[in-house]
């Protein structure tokens, strides 16, 4: 048998195998998945398309410490706040530290596979933050206490009767819905008023813009529009592999993602945030019963190794993936047993799984800038 540490991969993968809900899960969504995106690609010069988002994405990795910079830059221009980390430490201690100046009590939280990498949510909790996932597949594994199985579909190891047990379970349902836009809306109603009352929202980016400091972010559900538009505090909290060089990059980008991820042209919802918004907090009541007026914009940018493995040709090549899932749902070892018997933490798959260190590479030192939030308020300067 296959051991990984104290891990017995191969005892794990007979569980899976053996597991029928498992099975059916995986079989229903990686089959619609890999078809939905087999269907679109015929419509494009798919390798051309993608050649061209491999040459955006090496040359943006190549000039990552400029274009860093510039982000810092622009970002901190349009009023905002950037805390550059060097570890998942620094990343949690800086996001902890602007919750307790703010007087933050819950937290509306748009998927992000960063903060599950820093374990965000766990040291919020530890210090009586409620953290409320809002994706809708987060929110279901939240739920359950688990970790995300996919990239883009984290709870795609779930059927749905899985779901149906689980909030009646933790929703104290006795006879809860049964159909999935029952399910769904059931979830989305108790989502609202969190959003309404929320201190703070915390999402992820697809992509950061240096020429203009401006943040991608595609989905589905407006999640992602709420988290980061009626708190009084944005946090976007990204690696910085996620840099490119001009807004008119994220065309080729938008044609990929969407086409690769789910098989559809264009997400619902493509949100580009430059700046501050200019518009007033609404106060629905939030926790801390205090009308708070100014927003405020912080853009925590996280390292954790990524300068280490850009220095190593192979390694490097895992900075280009754009987190589309796609590999992963044409994989055959996944697509027969899921995402969480690779025991990686928090990528999904064989990329993400742990595995001996590079012995090529010796590790970069990371550097930070700007760890300590500033007062409400004060004025912003872009640190050296
Ligand atoms: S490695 Fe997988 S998730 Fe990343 S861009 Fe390629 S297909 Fe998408």
């Amino acid at each position: 048998m296959q051991r990984l540490g104290s891990r017995d991969m191969g005892a794990e993968i007979e569980r899976a195998l053996s597991n029928p809900n498992l099975q059916r899960a995986l079989d229903n969504a990686m089959a619609t998945l890999y078809g939905r995106r087999g269907a679109v690609l015929g419509s494009i010069d798919f390798e051309a398309l993608r050649r061209r988002a491999r040459e955006l994405k090496e040359r943006a990795l190549a000039r990552n410490d400029e274009l860093l910079a510039q982000v810092v830059e622009r970002v901190t221009e349009l009023g905002g706040t950037v805390a550059v980390t060097a570890n998942a430490a620094e990343a949690r201690d800086y996001i902890a530290a602007l919750a307790r100046d703010r007087g933050v009590r819950r937290v509306v939280k748009a998927k992000s596979m960063v903060s599950e990498e820093i374990h965000l949510n766990s040291a919020l909790e530890e210090r009586g933050i409620e953290v409320v996932e809002t994706d809708l597949g987060e929110r279901i594994i939240q739920l359950a206490g688990e970790r995300p199985s996919h990239l883009i579909v984290p709870a795609v190891h779930k059927t749905k009767d899985d779901i149906i047990d689980l909030l009646a379970r933790t929703m104290g349902l006795a006879d809860p819905p049964t159909q999935a836009e029952d399910l769904t809306r059931l979830i989305r109603v108790d989502l609202r008023e969190r959003f309404l009352t929320a201190d703070m929202g915390i999402t992820g980016a697809n992509f950061v813009v240096a020429e203009t400091g401006t943040l991608v972010l595609v989905e589905n559900e407006g999640n992602i529009r709420l988290s980061s538009q009626l708190p009084p505090v944005h946090v976007a909290l990204t690696g910085r592999e996620k840099i490119v060089e001009t807004l008119a990059d994220i065309a080729t980008f938008l044609e990929l993602l969407p086409r690769s991820g789910t098989g559809q042209l264009l997400t619902s919802y493509v949100s580009l945030i430059t700046g501050v918004p200019s518009t007033e907090v609404t106060d629905f009541g939030r926790a801390t019963g205090e009308t708070v007026h100014e927003r405020e914009f912080h853009l925590v940018i996280v390292d954790n190794g990524r300068s280490t493995a850009a220095a190593d040709p192979q390694l490097r090549e895992a900075l280009y993936c754009i987190r589309c899932g796609a590999c992963l749902n044409a994989c055959a070892p996944y697509t027969r047993v899921g995402g969480h018997v690779y025991g990686s933490d928090p990528y999904p798959g064989a990329s993400g799984a742990p595995g001996p260190t590079s012995p090529r590479v010796t590790p970069k030192p990371a550097r930070s800038t700007v760890c300590v939030p500033p007062a409400p308020g004060a004025p912003r300067s872009a640190p050296s």
